[in-house]
């Protein structure tokens, strides 16, 4: 399975991604996560990506794209990955299929989350991560069973420095203008799939499985 979960930020793409990669066993490669490491770890690219992700904006294409590529061309994704924040725009977007194209493959389903503005609000601006095993809650639709601690590793809980009200308001923006032009893209080359993810993430996640198939 080679799929791409496309929505917006706050739509749910994590959640569904730590379920679907139990499912079907292929990697989750999300971009965010893997720009956030390195600049926990304070590596070149740590450094090169920062700024723009605190405030927000995206990553620039050239330091996007081939770091997907060497992703894709370890062993781990030879039957297939979940791709989750990538891509976000038209170019990322093309330079993927020409890559794919190469290598003889395609995507298998393009998984689009619809969600509304308040709802992407409610949930950005309320959600939490584990900082030590990265797992993800919410205050109200997903609180830990003490609050402030995961209940899975017990660490402390934090609120992303790109989940506050502002910050938030311009990543949808930043969507609103870049990614969702991605929707029709991938509506042309017949792999996409809506899903209104405005749902409770089980009912969402049974709806992604049964059009996916076993
Ligand atoms: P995410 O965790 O997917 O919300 O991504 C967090 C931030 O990382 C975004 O707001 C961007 O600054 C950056 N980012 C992640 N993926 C990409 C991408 N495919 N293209 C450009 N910037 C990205």
């Amino acid at each position: 399975m080679r799929a791409v979960l496309l929505g917006p930020p706050g739509a749910g793409k994590g959640t569904q991604a730590v379920k679907l990669v139990e499912k079907y066993r292929i990697p989750q490669i999300s971009t965010g996560d893997i720009f956030r490491k390195n600049i926990k770890e304070e590596t070149e690219l740590g450094k090169k990506v920062q700024e723009y992700t605190t405030s927000g904006r995206l990553v620039p294409d050239e330091l996007v794209v081939d770091l997907v590529k060497d992703r894709l061309q370890q062993e781990d994704c030879k039957n297939g990955y979940l791709l989750d924040g990538f891509p976000r725009t038209i170019s990322q977007a093309e330079q993927l299929d020409e890559y794919l194209k190469e290598r003889g493959e395609q995507l298998d389903a393009v998984i689009n989350f619809e969600v509304g503005h308040d709802t992407l609000m409610e949930r950005l601006t309320g959600r939490r991560i584990c900082k030590v095993c990265g797992a993800g809650y919410h205050v109200k639709n997903i609180p830990p069973r003490v609050e402030g601690v995961c209940d899975k590793c017990g660490g402390e809980l934090e609120q992303r420095k790109d989940d506050t009200a502002e910050t938030a308001e311009k990543r949808i923006a930043v969507y609103e203008e870049s990614t969702a032009p991605l929707i029709d893209y991938y509506a042309k080359n017949g792999a996409l799939k809506n899903f209104n993810a405005e749902k409770d993430h089980s009912i969402v996640f049974e709806e992604i499985i049964a059009a996916l198939g076993e």
